[in-house]
């Protein structure tokens, strides 16, 4: 296979305005899963003294940043909002070859969800704001709203650039500063990004660190001098983080796993909710995504007859290079991953009932050493089975089937998880009762992809704690009030 990079580029780690190696010296590979043996670029191996620098370097920018009025952060902002813009080519290829992410369908438009959000954010700067109380004339009562500080921004692999642009321009415009952690299998597009706002920012306000999470992550979550670890990745990491940061009492927050319901009523057995439920199945991402709707409940009445228009649509999605435009689906993110979900696939199908309604697999011929993976669509799915309750993270959707909206209501809260959730009902009045009564943190109806920027986002139950992306995000995951008395 032809070299995904000519020259693959040793990067360094953004520290206090300067590209460092990590202090020991060591450095990681960061191989491609398009071909499974490509290195692509080298990062350093962060450890505990590499938090100390970034977490001084923090510090030290934080008071400046944290001072400026407000205008001035806007500004920021939006330049890094303009210069991103610039650059959202270069942002989406170099995704496409760390992530696997298909170019079109992912890679692209989590670059211009980037852009977007340094610019929502910059226009918020203005909301950053306390209240004055109606007292007696004598008392003047107000409150402040401040940055909380030095906030560590833990990333995932599977959308890092979305994922970036849910947690730094909101910390960035409150006057935190920010050491971002990117995560070990996908650093690149996060290294660029930051090389392109450093032309804007101060040094020091914006850090970025490379590494494994054992090390360089744990340092950061347990660092004295790190005020909020705002964390995104797997429940069962998640809880680790939770406990050491509350446990020094540091502000956290948690953006964690899902198993979420797409729930079709007889009503909706039309081609456009195929086209949306294809959408919530996250195939196009390999259902890498913690949003996926991998646990399908088809009433009854149209279940059949729906699931043969949706396999067909299935089945035309095309699985390929991932830096190809008509690729719909690109690459598994690693070996390890790509077992995993092998290991899952295996699972449902000694289950007794289960029925193969499409498996891509059969007819996948890339001839490709990648870590492709097809579509695996299973019907007669128990929900309590494995593959019904625990997040699989790749493209095997789970098909259950049911008759009463209670039932359908409690089998889609049956589960530990509770980030998101579809419901298709031309009935609307239906449809919201049973968005209501879903526990998620986000219900889409009628629809399988309209994340927007300034929304609510954040799971409930083992999905996570507090909101980000939004306003009330912002000011509640990224600063705190301070009350001030005044006898005039
Ligand atoms: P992961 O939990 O393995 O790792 C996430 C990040 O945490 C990585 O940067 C990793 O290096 C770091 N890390 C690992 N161990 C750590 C530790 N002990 N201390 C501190 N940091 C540590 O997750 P992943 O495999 O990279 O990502 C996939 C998971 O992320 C899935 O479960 C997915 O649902 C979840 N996710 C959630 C959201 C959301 O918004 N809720 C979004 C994307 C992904």
């Amino acid at each position: 296979m032809e070299a995904v990079v000519e020259h693959p580029r040793d990067w360094g780690m953004l520290i206090g305005g300067e590209w460092v190696d990590a202090v020991a010296g060591e450095r990681i590979d960061v191989i491609t899963p398009i071909d499974r043996h490509q290195v692509i670029a080298t990062v350093p191996r962060a450890r505990e003294a590499d938090a100390d620098r970034a977490v001084a370097a923090a510090r030290e920018a934080f008071p400046a940043w944290a001072q400026l009025p407000f205008t001035k952060r806007a500004r920021a902002l939006a330049q890094v909002a303009d210069r991103l813009e610039e650059a959202v080519e270069e942002l989406a290829v170099l995704t496409a070859i760390d992530t696997g992410n298909a170019i079109r369908t992912q890679a692209r438009p989590e670059g211009t969800m980037l852009v977007e959000s340094f610019r929502y954010f910059a226009g918020l700067a203005g909301e950053v704001k306390g209240v004055t109380l109606p007292t007696a004339p004598d008392q003047l009562q107000y409150t402040r709203r401040q940055p909380l500080g030095v906030v560590a921004a833990i990333l995932p692999w599977n959308s890092p650039l979305m994922i970036v642009a849910f947690k730094l321009p909101a910390l960035l415009v409150a006057g935190n500063t920010a050491v971002v952690k990117a995560a070990e299998d996908a650093p690149l597009s996060v290294l660029r990004m930051a090389e392109i706002a450093s032309e804007v920012l101060p040094p020091g306000v914006l850090n970025v660190v490379t590494g494994y999470g054992a090390e360089i992550g744990e340092s950061l979550v347990v660092h004295d001098d790190v005020d909020k670890v705002s964390f995104t990745g797997s429940t069962a990491v998640g809880f680790g983080v939770g406990a050491k940061a509350g446990g020094r009492l540091a502000h956290h927050s948690l953006e964690l796993g899902g198993k979420s319901p797409c729930i079709v009523y007889p009503d909706s057995c039309t081609d456009e909710v195929v086209e949306q439920v294809l959408l919530a199945s996250r195939f196009a991402r390999q259902s890498q995504s913690c949003t996926t709707g991998s646990r399908l409940f088809l009433h009854e009445d149209i279940h059949d007859e729906f699931l043969e228009k949706f396999v067909a649509r299935v089945a035309q999605l095309k699985v390929g290079d991932p830096r190809e435009e008509d690729s719909d689906i690109g690459c598994i993110i690693n070996a390890k991953q790509w077992e995993r979900v092998q290991g899952y696939i295996e699972d449902g199908l000694a289950q007794e009932g289960v029925r193969v309604v499409h498996d891509g697999r059969e007819s996948l011929t890339m001839g490709e050493p990648g870590f492709y993976h097809a579509p695996m669509v299973l019907a007669g799915v128990g929900n309590d089975w494995r593959i019904a309750r625990e997040e699989i993270f790749g493209p095997v959707l789970s098909v259950i089937p049911w008759r009463d909206e209670d039932e359908v209501v409690r089998m889609a809260n049956d589960t530990h998880y509770g980030l998101a959730a579809f419901v298709f009902c031309q009935d609307l009045g239906a449809a919201l009762r049973t968005a209501h009564r879903i526990d998620s943190g986000w219900v889409q109806v009628n629809q399988g992809g309209g994340q927007v920027v300034g929304q609510s986002y954040g799971g409930m139950k083992q999905s996570g704690l507090g909101r980000e992306f939004s306003l009330e995000g912002m000011l509640e995951g990224f600063t705190q009030i301070k009350q001030i008395n005044v006898k005039l």
